[in-house]
């Protein structure tokens, strides 16, 4: 953890700091040049961050030298959402006759791309059960050029072997990218198994702090320099105070991770003695069907989890109105305990079929653990449990 709390706080090495201790926030649209030379090269400079603000900012590259630094890469960079990196890295690395494969068991958003947002530009698209290697050695075509990947999963906390995976992908000429926001660069560097790039909603641990909507994608220089050019045409630009505060929340991102891993863990176990509930999903836990391959490729295993109560829906909904601690609300990786009810939240937006098609059953609460004392949380959830039961 030594390393990491160092590259936190250290690896932007001053960057567009001045003689200032703490970064002044580069509150501009645009940055002026003294020459027509200097003119003209700043505005081609590759992932440059003092030409105009969509191209690029300092407070962004401040970020960047941080998430490249806590992943394991050489370059990184900053866009206004999670969704954004996704949309940004895809559209740098398909075109129309490519074919993509995607999990089952993903993030909604991510889902949406896969289902909807690809085949209208002429990509096909193979969702594989992420927990089956062989599903992903079937699913690839000549055609295929890029695997999504996300592990943990959204809500089911299902592992992907990302060795595995990105072996095959590269056998088979495919780029590997993975989505490492349940996890966090201090639980899992999927680098180091063979990904190609990783991305984040920033939004959740990140930041920290749920007071920010960002995202970031991290990964070998020239691949970046390819999505740069694409972001800075979709144009979903990170605002230089949101990326000043992405900065902040990073800075103690080594310390706030281990206490979200210990709170999912005491949570997970807790719960998992419960009698009114049926299962946890949290990979710490033995009774996780990938717990032996979550130890392998993760050295913590985060503070979201999901709990499955024995009588379903109104339990669960019975569950959620008894806790104290947790907010009824959608994100995850905030200092504050968050808790969801995917059934509940989807009511408005699928039906009954689509939500059994998700896998994810209609008893099932999220919890995201914050940073609050491990015992106050577990006599919180257990209260609730009982009151429930
Ligand atoms: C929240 C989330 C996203 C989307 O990120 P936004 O910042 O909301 O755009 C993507 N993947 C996962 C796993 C998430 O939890």
């Amino acid at each position: 953890m030594g390393i990491t709390t160092t590259a936190a706080v250290h690896a932007d090495q001053r960057l567009g700091r001045g003689n200032a201790v703490a970064p002044p926030i580069f509150q501009t649209a645009t940055f002026q040049a003294d020459t027509a030379e200097d003119f003209a090269r700043v505005a081609v400079e590759p992932r440059g961050h003092d030409f105009y603000t969509r191209y690029g900012n300092p407070n962004h590259a401040q970020v960047a030298a941080v998430v490249a630094e806590l992943e394991g890469t050489e370059a990184a960079m900053v866009t206004a959402s999670g969704m954004a990196a996704l949309t940004t890295t895809v559209l740098a690395l398909v075109s129309a006759g490519d074919h993509v494969i995607g999990q089952k068991s993903t993030y909604g958003g991510t889902a949406s791309v896969l289902t909807t947002l690809l085949p209208r530009f002429g990509v096909t698209v193979t969702q594989v059960d992420q927990t089956d290697i062989t599903a992903f050695e079937r699913a690839f075509t000549p055609r295929t050029r890029l695997v999504l990947v996300e592990t943990p999963s959204n809500p089911l906390l299902q592992i992907t072997d990302l060795k595995a995976v990105a072996d095959l992908a590269h056998a088979n000429g495919a780029t590997v990218v993975a989505d490492n926001t349940f996890a966090t660069p201090i639980n899992q560097r999927p680098i180091e198994s063979g990904v190609d790039l990783v991305w984040h909603s920033a939004t959740k641990y990140l930041n920290g702090h749920s007071d920010v909507s960002a995202g970031v994608i991290a990964g070998p220089a020239e691949a970046l320099d390819r999505i740069w050019d694409v972001g800075v045409l979709t144009g979903a630009t990170l605002g230089p105070f949101d990326a000043w505060l992405l900065l902040r929340g990073l800075r103690t991102l080594p310390l706030r991770v281990p206490r979200h891993n210990a709170n999912g863990e005491a949570l997970a176990a807790a719960l998992e003695a419960h009698p009114a509930v049926s299962r946890v999903h949290h990979p710490s836990l033995a009774s996780h069907p990938q717990h032996e391959l979550a130890t392998r490729q993760m050295t913590g295993f985060g503070g979201v989890l999901s709990v499955e109560f024995e009588d379903g829906y109104d339990q669960a909904d019975a569950f959620l109105g008894g806790l104290g601690l947790f907010q009824r609300a959608a994100s995850l990786g905030g200092t504050e305990s968050l808790a969801v009810h995917p059934a509940a939240m989807w009511r408005g937006m699928l039906d009954e079929a689509q939500i059994a098609a998700s896998g994810v059953p209609l008893g099932l609460i999220r919890l995201a653990a914050g940073i609050e004392e491990s015992e106050d949380l577990v006599a919180d959830v257990i209260a609730a449990a009982d009151a429930a039961a």
